[in-house]
């Protein structure tokens, strides 16, 4: 189990498709877009995008 905590630049992919919260800790949370809600899945388009992200994220810090 990694003990890294950074900021991230994309959420989990399979974070919820509303706040990007992964679905253990969501509970109900409140967003501008669409209040209070519960966990809910994401797209498969967004959790294309998620990945994208965080493989392009990957890729700059991994570049000196
Ligand atoms: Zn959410």
């Amino acid at each position: 189990m990694s003990a890294v905590i950074r900021h991230q630049t994309a959420p989990n992919p399979d974070g919820c498709r509303w706040c990007g919260t992964a679905r253990h800790h969501h509970g109900r949370r409140y967003v501008a877009s669409q209040g209070a809600h519960a966990w809910e899945q994401p797209t498969n388009t967004q959790r294309l995008a998620r990945m994208r992200a965080r493989s392009a994220a990957r890729t700059r810090k991994e570049t000196p």
